[in-house]
């Protein structure tokens, strides 16, 4: 941590916006209409050396400003492309897996060749896991692998989903399943883009397997162990979808702190509003507070002691923050703030998915409530 504290985060910062900027801003809205990132862009961003950064160890804290950083462009869709690429699918190859994998998939990962994705949920299987029905029959030496996977963000333009199936399938609920890569090209796998309210950059498919096989060289870590995996990565996730929508909520703020100095009414800025001053207050208040918070869980999670109750904080905490920072947006933009295609609607759309994707807030705070310790925060 201590490279990275105080003014030399800052100028970190300052670098990464400039070259977020630079790579991202001039295709966002391209990639909002088209709805996924396009290949050169995930080039340049290899090229600038921001798909291979770190994902564990005291450099964390160069991925955190990163992440934070990305979140501050205003794109929830683009953001969680990135993060789920380059951070949350990546982890799990990184940490468990073999190194053949890692060499045979990492490396183009890394330099933009190929993009990953990150297939856990279904239609059945969403905060509740156990009702996972994905499996993978043995075959050959590897796998048959059925069923469906759903809101898979990159779905489309993945060349290799991390996904969660079930390999021992009389086994309850999480024990028994594994993590396999399964090739976006393989046999028997269809995708379908779906139309959602907002997250429209982020390319999220229902992904359907069919009979698709996999190699048992694609396997993650232990056959049947990946509730053990999990446990790490929803953390690690959770980390990662808390300083992203940190980011996104900064962004909203300052929007909104900007326009109301500028927009007259009454002969006054409308920032001369005590009921005005008083939200802005409270929300800048509250940002700096969970930003203060979500540096010092990167700092546990680079010493390698992040902790489920306190990522669960970050992610519920920032997420819910960039959600009222985005309803404020609209309510104090006015009718301007309600065109569909203002970027205010797209804030306000785009936030509501923050609070759900990765873990729904209710969960987080069932999380919180299991793994703090009430009593010993009291003493
Ligand atoms: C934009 C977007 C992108 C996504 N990308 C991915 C991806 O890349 N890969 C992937 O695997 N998944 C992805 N997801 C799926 C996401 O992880 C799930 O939506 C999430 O885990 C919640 O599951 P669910 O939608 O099935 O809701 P459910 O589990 O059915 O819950 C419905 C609602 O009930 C409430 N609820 C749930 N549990 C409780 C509880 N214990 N107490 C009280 N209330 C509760 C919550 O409000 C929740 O939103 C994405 C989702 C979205 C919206």
């Amino acid at each position: 941590m201590k490279p990275y504290l105080g003014e030399t985060r800052g100028s970190l910062a300052v670098d990464m916006r400039e070259r977020l900027r630079a790579c991202l801003l001039p295709e966002t809205e391209a990639a909002e209409v088209r709805g996924y990132l396009p290949s050169a862009i995930w080039r340049a961003l290899a090229d600038e050396g921001l798909l291979d950064l770190p994902l564990n160890g005291e450099d964390f804290v160069r991925s955190a400003v990163f992440l934070e950083e990305l979140g501050r462009l205003g794109y929830a869709g683009v953001r969680a492309s990135i993060g789920v690429h380059a951070f949350m699918a990546a982890a799990y190859l990184a940490w468990f897996g073999s190194e053949a994998l890692r060499a045979r998939y990492l490396a183009r990962m890394r330099a933009g060749e190929a993009i990953a994705a990150l297939a856990i949920s279904e239609d059945q299987a969403g905060s509740d896991l156990s009702g996972l029905q994905c499996s993978a029959q043995p075959a050959n030496d590897g796998w048959l692998v059925d069923g469906i996977k759903r809101f898979v963000s990159n779905g489309s333009q993945a060349k290799l989903f991390v996904t969660l199936v079930k390999t021992q399938a009389r086994r309850h609920a999480l024990a028994g399943c594994s993590l396999l890569v399964i090739d976006a090209h393989a046999p028997g796998v269809t995708r379908t883009p779906l139309n959602l309210l907002g997250w429209k950059s982020a390319d999220v498919c229902d992904v359907r397997f069919e009979r698709v096989p996999v190699p048992r060289e694609n396997l993650i870590g232990k056959a049947d162990k990946a509730f053990r995996y999990l446990m790490q990565g929803l953390d690690f996730e959770r980390m990662v979808a808390g300083m992203l929508a940190l980011g996104g909520a900064a962004h909203s703020i300052r929007l909104l702190d900007r326009f109301v100095r500028q927009r007259i009414g009454h002969g006054a800025p409308l920032s001369v509003n005590q009921s005005i001053r008083h939200e802005l207050a409270d929300l800048i208040a509250e940002l700096r507070l969970v930003r203060s918070f979500g540096y010092q869980v990167v700092t546990q999670h680079a010493e390698g002691r992040l902790g489920s109750g306190d990522a669960s904080i970050l992610k519920l905490r920032s997420t819910e923050l960039a959600r009222r920072a985005a309803g404020l947006c609209v309510q104090f933009h006015g009718a301007r703030g309600y065109l569909s295609d203002s970027e205010v609607a797209r804030l306000y759309r785009d936030a509501s998915a923050g609070t759900i994707a990765a873990g729904a807030s209710e969960l987080m705070r069932e999380m919180i409530f299991d793994s703090v310790d009430a009593e010993a925060l009291l003493d």
